[in-house]
């Protein structure tokens, strides 16, 4: 596999007494799309926030996030964004009394040389209906726009690694697929994503890899043929079984 991207070590996040989070040993390839799946609560939400060091209420975050081989586990959110560390968060992330244009209208400074700094045009051409919607406001958006608006608003940042937070939450299943197959596309550019699904089904079509979290911890994990053919995810996840 080709260099790690993102590299997460022991990262546990505890809430009051209640540990949710305990992840040791996940990383991310250059191009590689990792899922992430499990049930209501398992925490899935949890590890992607983390990764990004952000949290809702107050949890006690330990452990070391890796990005290209650089610790950013002690830099605020807004420097790990910097660094090129983005997550779309299961609400989307965009500007609702804000024109799509103006949503895309902010870019990376500077990015550096190892990082594709994604102009408004080239996320127009990824994403054809946000050209025609140019004009329109955020809030106006459907939820298939506003996803692909998410993703287009990240990719202005020249990310190195993706975080995406159950995309295809609210979507129809042709834009789910649009827009998963469209993710997948960006990673023959380099782009390395950390997928959190809980369209099983969907998911296992881009992944190239998967896990399994329960009660905040990996308890399976494996290529996507290998989860594919797994007893507990073909019953559970794929209703196959
Ligand atoms: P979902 O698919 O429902 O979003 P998830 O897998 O993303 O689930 P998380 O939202 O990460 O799960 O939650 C993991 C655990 O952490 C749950 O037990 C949840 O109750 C707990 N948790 C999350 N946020 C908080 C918080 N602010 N305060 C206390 N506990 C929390």
């Amino acid at each position: 596999m080709s260099a790690r991207v993102l590299e997460i070590a022991d990262l546990t996040v505890r809430y009051g007494g209640n540990r949710v989070l305990a992840v040791d040993g996940l990383s991310l390839g250059a191009g590689e799309v990792v899922g992430v799946v499990g049930a209501n609560g398992a925490g899935k939400s949890t590890l992607v926030n983390a990764t990004l060091g952000w949290s809702r209420g107050k949890p006690v975050v330990s452990g070391r996030v890796l990005l290209d081989g650089k610790d950013v586990s002690a830099l605020p959110t807004p420097r790990r964004v910097a660094e090129g560390l983005l997550l779309i968060p299961e609400g989307k992330l965009i500007f609702g009394t804000m024109t799509v244009e103006e949503n895309l209208a902010e870019g990376a400074t500077d990015p550096g040389p190892d990082r594709r700094a994604y102009s408004a045009e080239d996320v127009y051409s990824l994403f054809p209906r946000l050209k025609e919607r140019g004009g329109h406001l955020g809030s106006q958006l459907s939820g298939g726009e506003r996803q692909m608006l998410g993703i287009g608003r990240a990719l202005r940042l020249a990310p190195k690694a993706l975080l995406l937070d159950e995309p295809s939450i609210g979507l129809a299943p042709k834009l789910v697929s649009t827009v998963l197959h469209t993710v997948r596309e960006l990673c023959r550019d380099g782009l390395s994503v950390l997928l959190v699904e809980q369209n099983v089904k969907a998911a296992i079509a881009v992944v190239d890899r998967m896990i399994l979290l329960e009660r905040g911890r990996i308890v399976l994990e494996g290529t996507a043929g290998e989860m594919r053919d797994n007893p507990r995810i073909a019953e559970a996840y794929l209703g196959t079984q």
